[in-house]
């Protein structure tokens, strides 16, 4: 089946008109990707910029079978379709949980793969893709492989964080985390300035899960104000797991997210917030606030918005954080939505965007003045030795990011190795000179 349609990142940030093409088995897979030139796989859409968008573009989310699932170990063999949402509605009930994951469960394990996502326990964990046993994966000359750490491991290594442009996966094996109830044991403590909750990710650096809300619309040595959320599983509680569907709000015509409303959000939550406190709430809360409203992406009006996430390294970090942030409030900039966390150690993944530093997500209207200040940022984060996430990007530069992701040349020799150069490309990797 194939539809031409308006497709966008979840920013609804320049939406491209695509051929979208819905195969829901491999035999459809592999006929379609010979017929075409090119294309670019996509799951359920929430990367924020262009990296699933192309001309033509395979649509995986009607591939969404589990194929295996052992209650012993915990190790999951599904189809890259297959949402992180329908897993943990099989596999929680059981004890296990993802080892790995992102602030939504609308995404599909493909896309979870191909954007190397982390979370909240990058520090302990690493990425999903350091969780993956094995995958199969579809090649552009049609053949299927299967790659492993140590089974055509520069393949693997190109595919964890390469944004589909190796190849379609088709089915993955991932290890689950073993947990004994649904809650999660939250501590939440406030601190003044960004230095403070820097020091406070340094002082809880055993916590298994770790993230700050920050305030970055407060000036001088209020800035980076924020509130921590240290996590632990719970071992009391037992395992119960009630996924509702999201509510959708109504739009008000015209931005619900201004400079005015976010200030009194921010400062909202910041006196909301209770220091130092502990106390169990339900995983689905701990991990995905924002699941709870279904189109929360439109609250910033028809132009869209972007979120920009970047890192630093820790040895300069927080000073550069600093200045950042400074450059932002001084520019107008600013989200209600900014989210500090800590990474640890990077892992060989050839364009996985974690490095051992802080990283910070913020949400940017689009504006006439945003994308000259996004491309300031992109400089400034270039310069302080960091970069920018893929999964988020809507316009980085390609000197930037060949700058910033020093082993795109080996990714690029890998994509040659294996039949993915000119075949598998999205409007971003065109925009980066991955081609
Ligand atoms: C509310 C929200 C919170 C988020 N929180 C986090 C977070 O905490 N941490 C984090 O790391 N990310 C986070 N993200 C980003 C998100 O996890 C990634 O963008 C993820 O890749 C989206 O998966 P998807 O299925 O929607 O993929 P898409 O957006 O459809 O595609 C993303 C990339 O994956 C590729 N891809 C998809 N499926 C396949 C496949 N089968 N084979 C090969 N390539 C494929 C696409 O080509 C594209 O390059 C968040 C996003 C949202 C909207």
């Amino acid at each position: 089946m194939t539809l031409t349609t308006k497709i966008s990142g979840w920013g609804r940030y320049l939406a491209h008109d695509a051929y979208v093409i819905k195969p829901s088995c491999l035999s459809g897979f592999k006929a379609q990707l010979l017929d075409q030139a090119s294309l670019i796989a996509r799951g359920m859409g929430r990367s924020y910029g262009d990296s699933a968008n192309s001309d033509i573009i395979l649509q995986t989310t009607y591939c969404n079978h589990f194929i295996a699932f052992d209650k012993e170990t915990g190790i999951l063999t599904v189809e890259a379709g297959v949402t992180l949402r329908e897993i943990l509605k099989i596999t929680v009930k059981h004890g296990w949980f993802l080892p790995v994951t992102p602030g939504t469960t609308f995404v599909t394990v493909g896309g979870a793969i191909a954007s190397d996502v982390h979370g909240k326990n990058h520090h302990i964990a690493g990425t999903f893709g350091q969780h993956v046993v094995s995958m199969n994966l579809l090649l552009g000359t049609g053949e299927v492989v299967t790659t492993s750490c140590s089974k055509l491991h520069d393949l693997f290594h190109a595919t964890c964080g390469g944004m589909g442009l190796t190849g379609v996966i088709l089915t993955a094996t991932i290890q689950l985390s073993k947990i004994k109830s649904t809650l999660i044991v939250q501590n939440t403590i406030k601190a003044k300035s960004l230095e403070e909750a820097c020091e406070l990710f340094e002082t809880n650096i055993t916590a298994s899960y770790s993230v700050a809300w920050i305030d970055c619309l407060s000036t001088g040595p209020q800035l980076g104000r924020s509130v921590l959320m240290f996590g632990e599983h719970a071992d009391i509680g037992g395992l119960h797991l009630k996924i509702k569907d999201p509510i959708t709000l109504p739009i008000m015509p015209g931005p619900v997210m201004n400079h005015i409303t976010m200030r009194a959000l921010n400062c909202a939550y910041w006196i909301k917030a209770k220091h130092n406190t502990k106390l169990c709430v339900p995983l689905l809360t701990y991990f995905y606030p924002l699941d709870k409203i279904a189109n929360w992406n439109k609250f910033y009006g028809e132009p869209g918005f972007v979120q920009y996430q970047f890192v630093l390294p820790k040895a300069e970090g927080i000073g550069n954080m600093r200045k950042i942030l400074t450059h932002i409030t001084q520019n107008g900039g600013g989200s209600f939505l900014a989210v500090l966390k800590q990474f640890g150690k990077a892992n060989n993944n050839l364009l996985s965007f974690p490095i051992e530093g802080y990283t910070l997500a913020l949400d940017f209207k689009i504006s006439p003045s945003t994308v000259a200040l996004l491309h300031r940022l992109d400089d400034m984060v270039a310069e302080m030795g960091g970069r920018v996430y893929l999964a988020k990007d809507a316009m980085m530069k390609e000197d930037t990011f060949k700058k910033t992701y020093p082993k795109w040349q080996e990714f690029e020799m890998i994509r040659k190795k294996y039949g993915a150069s000119g075949k598998f490309m999205s409007l971003q990797s065109k925009r980066l000179g991955l081609t």
